[in-house]
């Protein structure tokens, strides 16, 4: 079972945004990174992970521009790997029943191959 973390202390993506652990990087700015999943489930599978912590996506405060920065980071990214036309998913998983094991918000984009029909 995974345990969610409530603070950065012990936070893998807090650890990743410090360079504390290895990763990937695909795209940086002030607000956010983009990395490489360590288990790709698809040939093209990035996270975009706000500097921030948000354990979930409920913990984002109403206002917050977070979303919408992140949108933003994947419009570029995808344009740059020439998946913008083919395209790509994006999911954020959220909780027990989300299936969220890392509890610092982040958005799954995967692409690179037809992807299943199926959401569940
Ligand atoms: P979830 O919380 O279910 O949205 O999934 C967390 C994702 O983080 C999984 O797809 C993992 O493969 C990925 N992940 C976990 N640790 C790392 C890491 N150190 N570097 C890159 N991806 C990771
Ligand atoms: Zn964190």
């Amino acid at each position: 079972m995974s345990q969610r973390i409530w603070s950065d202390m012990d936070c893998i993506f807090c650890k990743i945004i410090k360079g504390e652990i290895p990763s990937q990087r695909v795209y940086e700015d002030d607000k956010l990174i983009a990395f490489k999943d360590i288990h790709p489930a698809a040939p093209t599978h990035i996270l975009f992970v706000p500097k921030k912590h948000y354990a979930t996506l409920n913990d984002v405060p109403a206002g917050d521009t977070i979303m919408s920065d992140i949108t933003a980071a994947i419009q570029k990214t995808v344009k740059k790997l020439g998946l913008a036309e083919r395209g790509y998913r994006i999911v954020t998983n959220v909780n027990r029943e989300g299936g969220q094991i890392v509890f610092h918000l982040h958005v799954h984009m995967l692409g690179g191959r037809a992807l299943e029909e199926k959401m569940g």
